[in-house]
């Protein structure tokens, strides 16, 4: 089925996608985009963004609190939990309409809807009217990344939360148990420890915010520490029971043997497109190499390179450590 026809179709609107198909645009190539959720992709909606005005409200509340330090007063002070998570989700939508202008600005074709690769150069969109293909013979694929799930500690949005439901919660927690304290692990921590929660933060490596320096993760520490959130580090969850007002998590500190991939907390969403467009088929004259680099009990490190169509030239390509599950579920 022939379909609508461009230089270079991306999928996924994220910071990664859009910024390629402007770019694209403003070189004189006729470019669509195609994205299933909002524009601006995660960082704008579900992450970066969102995540920093949040931020901003706890930092307020915490310099208020400090208001007698500087000659002035402010009693009686308390916060609308609800109306603290609406205006993170409208300076989050704010930024993202912002996008869909520039995309219009800079003639970028919009294409809401589901994409999948679908060979020679083609991309089939599951739109709200039907499936609308698309053709270009350059595809970019920026779809992102998605949460992990952690065998044993799934989300349930009630009492255990991925990054989108710390970002819109069910409730204020008193007490919250971050797993993991890289940067968006400290952020919600800081951001509810700062509101009133009791958090504490559970790290299997020996500090926290391990991929930076270490002076930095000493002074983080630190300053976290005084404001009284807990942190432990060299420790591991091994287990969580769940009950209906409460989560219990058992946690192993010192001496746990993790693997590498155990520390990587977001899956590339291109291992779909890619897995997806495998099943289906490749065409005769393309070709994909796959191999496992590394292979966990559950996981395996798998690179996927060189995704080619000699006839339409090149139409994806996707090189990288992706993470799969080795076996189902
Ligand atoms: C809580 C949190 C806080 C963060 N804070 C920061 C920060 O402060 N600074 C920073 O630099 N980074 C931050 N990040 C990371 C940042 O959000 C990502 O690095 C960035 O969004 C990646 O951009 P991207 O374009 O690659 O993908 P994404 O932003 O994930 O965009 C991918 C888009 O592709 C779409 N998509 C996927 N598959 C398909 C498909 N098949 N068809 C159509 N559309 C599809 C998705 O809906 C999504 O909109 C944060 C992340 C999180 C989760």
């Amino acid at each position: 089925m022939a379909g609508k026809s461009f230089d270079v179709i991306v999928i996924g609107a994220g910071p990664g996608g859009y910024v390629c198909a402007i770019r694209a645009a403003q070189l004189g190539l006729s470019a669509a985009i195609v994205e299933r959720e909002h524009m601006g992709g995660i960082c704008l909606n579900w992450g970066c963004i969102p995540t920093k005005a949040l931020l901003r409200t706890s930092e307020l509340y915490h310099q208020i609190h400090r208001a007698g330090d500087f000659g002035l007063s402010a009693e009686g002070l308390d916060f609308d939990f609800d109306k603290v998570i609406d205006r993170s989700r409208k300076v989050a939508g704010q930024l993202a309409s912002g996008v869909d202008h520039l995309m219009k600005k800079n003639k970028v074709t919009v294409v809401r809807g589901d994409g999948r690769l679908a060979g020679g150069g083609r991309v089939a969109v599951v739109t709200e009217a039907g499936e609308e293909m698309l053709e270009a013979p350059h595809i970019v694929l920026a779809t992102g990344a998605r949460a992990r799930e952690l065998p044993g500690l799934e989300a349930d949005g009630a009492r255990v939360w991925t990054y989108r439901h710390a970002l819109k919660p069910p409730h204020m927690p008193e007490r919250l148990l971050v797993i993991g304290s890289g940067a968006i692990g400290m952020e919600f921590a800081s951001f509810y420890h700062t509101m009133g929660a009791q958090a504490t933060v559970v790290e299997v490596q020996d500090r926290v915010l391990p991929v930076e320096d270490a002076e930095i993760s000493t002074f983080a520490r630190k300053a976290f520490e005084k404001q009284g959130m807990e942190i432990r580090t060299g420790a591991t969850v091994k287990s969580l029971a769940r009950h209906a007002d409460r989560v219990t998590a058992e946690i192993e500190q010192g001496g746990a043997d993790i693997q590498l991939e155990d520390r990587t907390p977001r899956l590339p969403k291109t291992i779909d497109l890619t897995v997806d467009y495998l099943r289906s088929g490749l065409p005769r004259d393309a070709y994909a190499r796959a191999r496992v680099v590394r292979s966990g009990r559950r996981y395996a490190s798998v690179q996927v390179e060189g995704w080619q169509d000699n006839r339409d030239r090149m139409f994806a390509q996707a090189t990288g450590h992706f993470l799969m599950p080795t076996r189902e579920g």
